[in-house]
């Protein structure tokens, strides 16, 4: 027998029942894009009521909230977004839904990278790069920033809070070196990847690999016809072996680069979103491996 029918059956009355119902509904929180709402999941797990408003396959750089997104981000008791830019869409959000809870970046405190970082002479020098995923050390981050928030708004949880974030930080720490083991077989000057947006500046930074991008850090700019044909003569040039399109980003550019140069397409990489359960980047665990293991393939030796 459970516990509440045990509690019914010692003749107990309503009240410290439905004070049981309330302490066991789970916290309604929010997270802006698929990503992140995996790394919410995981920490959250089953104590919290989880809406993503930026689903698989789709673009967190543009997006409209719907009425019904706009009704569950007034009710959350937490927001999770990225920041640095990444959602800009996401003040409006939060002012237009009456929300009352806490809205948290979990990308504060990260050291920001400018988008010139990631080799990618496209995007604008100034620009601050928001993937900070792309490098899982950032995502430990954002763990413990969620567990935080989550500890701060759901005291009585807290250490199943606290054990899961752990637990899923000791799988991030051996995701990394996994990642980094995996590049080893690859020589430094072979390690160039062509994508269609500079999204991989925090991955550069972190697993030494140059990636360049007909598009800057952000999908809503424009690729230039001048900055297109100049990367075709830097692919030419520097022998660049690997053209990757993005699952979030329109493919027609890239296969057009791959056309001039000759180079093969090596597939898609999960730049700013998973993929549905089923495919093969339903996790922000399986899309590091993902993008990992094509990348290596098209340029190992
Ligand atoms: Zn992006």
């Amino acid at each position: 027998m459970n516990r509440i029918l045990r509690l019914v059956a010692a003749g107990l009355t309503a009240a410290p029942l439905l004070a049981l119902a309330q302490a066991a509904a789970p916290l309604p929180v929010v997270a802006s894009f698929s990503i992140l709402g995996d790394v919410v999941a995981q920490v959250g797990g089953p104590r919290i009521a989880l809406t993503v408003i930026v689903g698989a396959g789709s673009d967190a750089h543009v997006h409209q909230p719907t009425p019904a997104q706009a009704r569950a981000v007034g009710a959350a008791r937490l927001v999770f977004s990225h920041g640095m830019g990444f959602e800009g869409w996401m003040p409006r959000l939060l002012r237009s839904s009456g929300f009352k809870g806490t809205h948290v970046l979990v990308s504060e405190g990260l050291q920001p990278l400018r988008g010139a970082a990631s080799g990618g002479r496209h995007g604008h020098a100034h620009d601050i790069d928001p993937h900070t995923w792309q490098s899982v050390p950032a995502v430990v981050h954002h763990t413990g920033r969620i567990a935080d928030a989550l500890c701060g708004a759901d005291a009585a949880a807290c250490p199943q809070y606290r054990e899961r974030a752990a637990a899923y930080v000791q799988r991030l720490q051996a995701l990394d070196e996994e990642i980094r083991r995996a590049w080893a077989g690859v020589p430094a000057a072979e390690r160039q990847v062509v994508s269609s947006h500079d999204a991989f500046g925090h991955y550069a930074a972190r697993y030494g690999v140059r990636f360049l991008a007909p598009q800057g850090i952000s999908t809503e700019a424009e690729a230039s016809a001048k900055g297109v044909a100049q990367l075709v003569r830097q692919i030419k040039a520097e022998r660049i072996r690997a053209l990757f399109v993005e699952n979030i980003a329109d493919p027609r550019l890239l296969e057009q680069l791959g056309r001039e140069t000759g180079v093969r397409m090596g597939g898609a990489l999960y730049s700013d979103a998973l993929s549905p359960p089923d495919g093969p980047a339903g996790s922000y665990e399986a899309l590091m491996r993902h993008n990992t293991r094509l990348m290596v393939q098209a340029l190992r030796p």
